[in-house]
């Protein structure tokens, strides 16, 4: 039987929706406005198509946007005054970094230096560590929204066996312990696992955030499994045209869907849901900045 296919631009307009309502209530009973600032440095396109999806997104909750964009050339102490002014603004609540950075910038010093209150990509070092030890902080957007389609999937998840392949600080890492935190029993794999098909094939949730384009075959899958494909890639398309290219997931979709018993697409499942967890995220700050209830 074919698998289930987790709609995740559908999860993600629901998700939207309720911030915004969240967002207009804040905005009628306080006079509160969420402020999102996104810096921006370079001329990455992924990075300026993701930046500019973000502040329209954030601008159609009814939050207020500001974009910081920053020569490829800016120094590092440039980059965090820009920082330290964002952690002083009472309008922004939540504060987001593009990532990569060039090279002669030091990512985790930057990331370090925003207000953990705002951290709303919940990289800086104070949330990893409040999130590994189960208290409330703030929590990846990727991963964030990986966990909520699976809660919505399965309901609990306590005891199932999740394996996660990749171990990066921004998806990895944080999806396995959110995965922990429900009662999953959790296996990380990486680049090193040995018989990593062997792995795969006893998870009952597959997570796979690995950047290699559809690395995991169906024949890896165990019969009915939960399969969420963090990849984006893009490939060559002959087939559309010449030149033309098409996005792809980690895992191979078609041969996947065949074992699975449910699946998110690559475009449309884990994609939509990162930056409606962003503007979630946004909307938790505010509240926690204020000392206004959050939603559930
Ligand atoms: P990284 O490159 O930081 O990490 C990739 C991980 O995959 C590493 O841990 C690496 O292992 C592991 N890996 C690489 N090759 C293999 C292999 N052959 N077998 C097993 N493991 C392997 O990537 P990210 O975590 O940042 O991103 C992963 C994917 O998710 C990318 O396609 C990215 O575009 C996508 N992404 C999607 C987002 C979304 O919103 N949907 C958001 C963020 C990322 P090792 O550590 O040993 O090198």
């Amino acid at each position: 039987m074919a698998a289930k296919v987790i709609d995740g631009k559908a999860f993600a307009a629901k998700l939207r929706e309720q911030v915004a309502g969240h967002v207009a209530r804040l905005k009628a009973d306080h006079g509160i406005v969420p402020g999102l600032a996104v810096v921006l440095v370079g001329e990455d396109p992924a990075s300026q198509v993701y930046v500019r999806s973000k502040g329209k997104q954030t601008v159609e909750a009814g939050m207020a946007s500001f974009e910081h964009k920053l020569e490829d050339s800016v120094s590092e102490a440039e980059l965090l005054a820009v920082v330290e002014k964002l952690n002083a603004d009472p309008e922004v609540h939540g504060i987001l970094v593009q990532l990569p950075l060039p090279g002669h910038i030091n990512s985790d010093l930057v990331i370090n230096a925003i207000d953990p209150a705002k951290d709303v990509d919940g990289f800086h070092i104070s949330n990893v560590g409040l999130l590994g030890t189960g208290q409330k902080s703030m929590v990846p957007c990727t991963p964030l929204g990986c966990l909520m389609m699976l809660r919505e999937a399965h309901g609990s998840l306590s005891g199932m066996n999740a394996v996660v392949v990749g171990r990066s600080n921004i998806v990895g890492k944080p999806m396995a312990q959110l995965l922990l935190g429900d009662s999953c029993t959790v296996t990380i794999a990486h680049s090193r696992t040995k018989d990593l098909a062997e792995v795969c094939r006893g998870a009952d949730i597959l997570v796979a955030a690995v950047g290699r384009p559809q690395m995991i075959p169906g024949d890896w899958v165990k019969p009915g499994a939960t399969v969420i494909d963090v990849g984006i890639n893009r490939i060559d398309a002959p087939e559309r045209g010449e030149g033309k290219t098409r996005l792809v997931g980690d895992v191979d979709y078609a041969s996947c869907a065949e074992v699975a018993g449910a699946i998110t697409p690559v475009p449309g499942g884990v994609g939509p849901m990162t930056i409606a967890c962003l503007l979630s995220n946004t909307l938790v700050a505010t509240c926690r900045a204020n000392g206004i209830a959050e939603p559930e």
